[in-house]
């Protein structure tokens, strides 16, 4: 690098990086002067001496140069725990596209008074025995809050506070009152003043299976030998993958190191992170979004004087600041909530492996149904595979059965149930056991399929479905391809051709027409506003007091259910049409966690996939728990049509307020990208079109989307939209861009 001008922020902190101050790097510097070094700078009149961050670097001075003053000097301090942070947002702004500004905001911590700097804990006062009268006493008095408390302490004398109130969802009062019953005491302590003792985990290590143990000590000889790598660990739930995140932390923490842990939001449940407690203590912290600004400061305070070992929370937890990270651990690495929805848009396990690389660490990334990405680069010997085959809590796999509900229509059967699942399900309520019913909602869209023979009308250029308009067309999102809707199906002939839809709310309805009397509990996006009723719905699940649970994907996650014998999969192939590239690996990712579900404890499962295409590949993979033979075809299909992990993609999308002029921009841009010098060589260029949402709040939105093998060729696409953009004053319109992205615009 040997740009000639840099940006600069004094005093570096969420509030205060609103803006740069440009900075000529004089002739001795250049080169040397990287994003997140710290520097000496002349400020204000007085030209008074400071040290500030630089945030940013560049060719052009956005002032006349003979304003720009000198950067004085390196700073004798220059790498700091905020550089390599500083460095990553650089590295994000160009990768992804942003303004340094949001780069910077995603990645600091937000300043906030340390008020409140101290920690409550709850202690057991008494002994075991006596505990557990406590719960049965309490259950008998329905006073399940407290008996969550108590059965939280039968195995653990001491719990933080914050764990109980926030996962077990237990109010003040209720622990106020155990306290004066003299079950329990409340302890402060200020953990500035006071640091916190090193409670070592009490809970001793499993003793490890021969594949676990390999490979934990493969992961930690290589980075012993300074060679940390990124590794990608397929195993099914219950394989034993999070035992061995846990030997990897171990080891970690006794070199020194620090270790980040990210999970999927929905999946931070409290037996989860109760297991990373009982490992390691008081060293353990949380970041979610239930916590306020305040707290998330205070644990990022920590994390920065090495009060903390591991920190564990969803994506942004990345830019948890400790100052000598050993491992980033990924769990369900192929959850699409990785993925950022604001800008930047950044992908977590790309970010994840570019921290690493600065900071020397490793990168081991779990899933029982590993992205496409993540397979194709272990393919590739980019990351390390190793595979975990069996399930260690017992229970066998369950036997599925593929239900055509075409035949089930041919039959006469017009029931949201097919009769093998009705016939299970009667089955199940007799014999008092539990059952998951799992609605595919996704891709609730208007796609048009076929009732009588399953024909999905798709574009015939981009291999989507259309999805249907108002006016009687059908359009592809894609390439914004349309046609007008068939009277009857191309493909029968039927009058059968329909709109899909069909919502939980109409399932339970089913339910308690077909099985009067059967205790049902419905679990969607309606029914969960809060997270705590979230959770309120799975323990009352979990304690038997419905026997059917209802839901849509969020039910495929988080508690096992010892009980649940059957899971009935209605509708499976909802997912295959979306109009999106990622719609079978998704539908695929989606049955088999939903699969998994059944059998977890004692008892064998059975699993009812009920679909209109029992031959596509997604489903007979999902129904035979099949990975690597979904993974051959899905590939194939990525391959063919140059979508990621193949190629790369980069979508921009345009919101304006008046119906044409995002469109006008988005066509000049495309032109001016084929007359790029060289650049048609392995170039797609892909619309523009209208969105798939056409409109939201009054803005018209437009894509326009673009293809090609080097990752690099896009990203100056990208540099030249944004000097297009310098260029036009476009006032009215937002532009988004968004590399490999996860969902169609
Ligand atoms: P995953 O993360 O793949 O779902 P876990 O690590 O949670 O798997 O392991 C599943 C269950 O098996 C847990 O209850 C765990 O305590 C137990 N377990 C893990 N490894 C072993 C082992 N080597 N021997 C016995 N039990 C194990
Ligand atoms: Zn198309
Ligand atoms: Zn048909």
């Amino acid at each position: 690098m040997s740009e000639k001008y840099a940006g600069v922020i004094v005093d570096i902190s969420h509030e205060k990086v609103d803006r740069p101050f440009q900075y000529k790097i004089p002739e001795r510097l250049r080169g040397q002067v990287v994003p997140g070094m710290r520097v000496h700078v002349p400020f204000g009149r007085g030209n008074k001496d400071l040290t500030g961050y630089v945030v940013d670097l560049s060719d052009e001075a956005d002032y006349p140069e003979e304003k720009l003053k000198e950067i004085s000097c390196i700073d004798e301090n220059a790498i700091t725990v905020e550089s390599d942070l500083i460095q990553t947002a650089y590295w994000m702004k160009r990768h992804y596209g942003s303004t340094i500004i949001t780069a910077l905001k995603t990645v600091l911590p937000v300043r906030q008074k340390l008020k409140q700097p101290e920690k409550k804990k709850i202690i057991r006062r008494q002994g075991k025995e006596e505990i557990e009268r406590q719960i049965r006493e309490c259950t008998r008095k329905h006073q399940t809050a407290k008996a969550r408390v108590l059965y939280a302490l039968l195995d653990e004398e001491v719990l933080p506070y914050a764990l109980i109130r926030e996962k077990l969802n237990v109010a003040p009062p209720t622990l106020k009152s155990l306290e004066k019953q003299g079950i329990i005491s409340i302890e402060t302590e200020t953990y500035y003043r006071n640091p916190v003792k090193r409670t070592p985990g009490r809970e001793a290590a499993a003793s490890l299976s021969e594949s676990q143990q390999s490979i934990i000590d493969d992961v930690m000889q290589e980075y012993r030998s300074g060679r940390p790598g990124t590794y990608l660990i397929h195993g099914i739930t219950g394989s034993g993958k999070t035992e061995v995140y846990l030997g990897i932390i171990e080891q970690m923490i006794r070199l020194g190191k620090q270790a980040i842990v990210l999970i999927p939001e929905i999946a931070l449940t409290y037996q989860t992170l109760l297991r990373f407690y009982k490992r390691f203590g008081d060293r353990v912290s949380v970041m979610n979004s239930t916590l306020s600004r305040g707290e998330k400061f205070d644990q990022m305070e920590r994390a920065r004087r090495k009060e903390l070992d591991v920190i564990i929370g969803p994506r942004s937890a990345l830019f948890t600041p400790f100052p000598d990270l050993g491992v980033i651990v990924i769990d369900e690495e192929h959850e699409s909530s990785y993925k950022s929805e604001s800008m930047p848009k950044y992908h977590a396990r790309e970010t994840a492996i570019q921290i690493a690389s600065l900071k020397g660490a490793s990168v081991v990334l779990g899933s029982a149904t590993p992205s496409l990405e993540a397979y194709y680069r272990a393919g590739r010997q980019e990351y390390k595979l190793y595979q975990l085959t069996k399930r260690l809590t017992g229970g066998q796999l369950p036997q599925v059965y593929t239900i055509d509900l075409r035949e089930e229509l041919k039959e006469g059967n017009r029931s949201v149930f097919s009769r093998r699942l009705k016939e299970l399900m009667e089955q199940r309520l007799a014999a008092g056991e539990q059952i998951m019913l799992f609605l595919n909602r996704r891709g609730y869209a208007g796609f048009i399929s076929c009732r009588a023979c399953g024909h999905v009308m798709k574009c015939p250029h981009c291999d989507v479905s259309l999805s249907e308009h108002r006016n009687g067309m059908l359009a592809c999102h894609y390439c914004g391809y349309e046609e007008k809707r068939p009277p009857r199906c191309p493909s029968c002939g039927s009058n059968y051709l329909m709109g899909f839809r069909a919502g939980t709310e109409q399932i339970e309805e089913a339910v308690h027409r077909e099985f009067p009397g059967a205790g049902v509990l419905r679990m969607d996006a309606d029914s969960t506003r809060s997270k705590e009723s979230y959770e309120k719905i799975l323990s009352d699940f979990a304690d038997a007091k419905a026997d059917i649970l209802i839901g849509t994907q969020m039910i495929v996650k988080g508690h096992d259910f010892p009980n649940v014998t059957l899971v009935g999969i209605l509708a499976a192939d909802l997912s295959l049409n979306q109009n999106d590239y990622r719609a079978g690996e998704r539908t695929f990712q989606l049955l088999t966690q939903a699969a998994g579900r059944a059998g977890r404890g004692r008892k064998p499962g059975e699993v009812v996939i009920q679909t209109y295409q029992p031959e596509h590949y997604s489903i007979v993979h999902a129904a035979n728990q099949d990975y690597a033979g979904f993974y051959e075809e899905e590939i194939l299909y990525r391959e063919l049509l140059q979508y990621p992990p193949a190629a790369h993609m980069l979508a921009v999308l345009v919101l304006s307020p008046q119906e044409d002029a995002g469109y006008q921009v988005l066509e000049k841009f495309a032109r001016m990208v084929r007359e790029m010098p060289g650049g048609q060589d392995g170039l797609y260029v892909i619309g523009p079109a209208q969105a798939a949402v056409a409109k939201i709040n009054d803005l018209y939105r437009h894509t326009l989307y673009f293809k090609h093998a080097d990752y690099e060729k896009l990203v100056l696409i990208k540099d030249l939209l944004e000097t297009y953009g310098r260029q036009q004053d476009f006032k009215n319109l937002t532009i988004q861009i968004d590399f490999d992205p996860m969902n169609h615009y």
